[in-house]
């Protein structure tokens, strides 16, 4: 009785010291937790922007003539040290998500990985006829990513307009999974019924990629909300790339659209093209022929095209104005929330290796990135209310429509 009581012991023992090791391994194995950062903000002085420059900060937003950013501990001894006054906001170690207070699970409304698959995967076999969920890649830690075709006779490749729309290349802009996911939704159920999106489908192949960045929305759903990379390991105890720098035109030309160090928000990358996810964009272009793309972010409420490298104009500057100004009013006739439109490198900051800059470069075609609501962090930052997806998704519809219309009469013209 004695022994079998030790042996239980032992047992006991074994479990927990395996429990341990096991938890050991996994935090360890894991891209480390950032406990310690914060939301700081410095005034928006040219002594400031210049000091700040090669910090290659994360940034947050600009507001009220004043700059904020994300920083680690470490970061905050190199701001003493440059003699950069700032204040501290609040603390960024938010590994639950803000503003979600409905809902059972973690990311309540908002969907993870297995949940958008599933809902694709819905859609596709509730209509077989117009929508094909596509495997266009993998993920670095093995996810799918998919691409989903909306048109007539899906299956077949018919000459007609195509269109790119996507979402979520970087992990914590959970709405930028949802406005497009809504879109593949919204086609697919309007179909029978609505004969104006009956015939924007019939006349076009449109193509939406709900999530690009499977794997650091996971990572920003379960580990570490600020999340905004992939999941790359870069071998020096750092990890993540930038998607959104990692695209091969003017890729890291410079060191103020983008940045070599591993450890930064915005690192590009190894080579353009260096990660998974953005050769399945890559490939995926070289077979369609896309005629217009729009990616999709969060924050700012804001429309933006090329050149997000150099604050000059791009050729077709005319063109992308038109379309972005459409797109605002009607964007603005839904809700009354206005989003501002402009040339990335003069209305946002400078980047380079982005999605866009590319799809125009090397296509030239029209390419728009919109930021999503909210218009600034006081109203939200990365978090939107649950109830607030539909509405968001609402004011987008129009302009989404807009632009594969424009898309269509370009194609029936003959100038595609
Ligand atoms: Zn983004």
């Amino acid at each position: 009785m004695k022994k079998t009581m030790n042996q239980k012991m032992e047992l006991k023992k074994g479990l927990i010291l395996a429990w341990i090791l096991l938890w050991g391994y996994i935090l360890t194995a894991s891209p480390p937790i950032h406990q310690d950062l914060e939301i700081i903000s410095t005034e928006k002085t040219e002594e400031n922007v210049i000091k700040l420059a090669p910090l290659k900060l994360d940034r947050l937003m600009e507001w009220k003539n004043r700059l904020y950013f994300i920083i680690s501990s470490e970061e905050k001894v190199l701001l003493q040290k440059y003699g950069i006054t700032f204040s501290v906001e609040r603390p960024a170690s938010a590994s639950a998500p803000e503003n979600i207070t409905h809902g059972i699970n973690i990311n309540g409304a908002y969907h993870t990985y297995t949940e958008l698959e599933q809902e694709i995967r819905d859609i596709e076999n509730r209509f077989p006829s117009i929508i094909q969920v596509k495997d266009i890649g993998k993920s670095l830690e093995s996810r799918s990513i998919y691409a989903v075709k909306i048109s007539d006779n899906v299956s077949e490749d018919e000459d007609e307009a195509e269109v790119i729309f996507i979402g979520c290349h970087h992990a914590r802009e959970w709405i930028s999974v949802e406005v497009p996911f809504l879109f593949i939704k919204h086609l697919a159920e309007q179909y029978e019924s609505n004969t104006s999106i009956k015939s924007l489908v019939d006349k076009s192949e449109i193509w939406i990629i709900p999530l690009l960045n499977p794997d650091g929305l996971e990572y920003s759903i379960y580990v570490y909300r600020y999340w905004r990379k992939n999941m790359r390991d870069n071998g020096d105890g750092s990890y993540g790339v930038d998607l959104n720098r990692n695209y091969d035109y003017m890729w890291g030309i410079d060191n103020v659209g983008s940045s070599s160090n591993t450890t930064s928000s915005v690192y590009r990358g190894t080579a353009p093209f260096s990660e998974p996810e953005t050769q399945a964009v890559r490939d995926l272009f070289r077979d369609r022929n896309f005629q217009a793309l729009v990616s999709y972010h969060s924050y700012s409420q804001i429309i933006i095209y090329p050149w997000g490298y150099t604050p000059e104009a791009p050729p077709d500057s005319t063109l992308h104005h038109q379309i972005v100004s459409k797109m605002s009013d009607l964007m603005w006739a839904v809700n009354g929330r206005t989003y501002s439109y402009g040339q990335a490198g003069q209305a946002m900051y400078l980047t380079n290796g982005d999605t866009t800059d590319w799809s125009y470069g090397i296509y030239g075609i029209p390419s728009l990135t919109i930021e999503l609501p909210p218009i600034d962090l006081f109203h939200g930052g990365f978090f939107n209310a649950e109830e607030d997806i539909q509405s968001i998704f609402n004011e987008n519809l129009p302009a989404m429509i807009y632009l594969i219309e424009w898309c269509i009469s370009q194609h029936e013209s003959g100038k595609t």
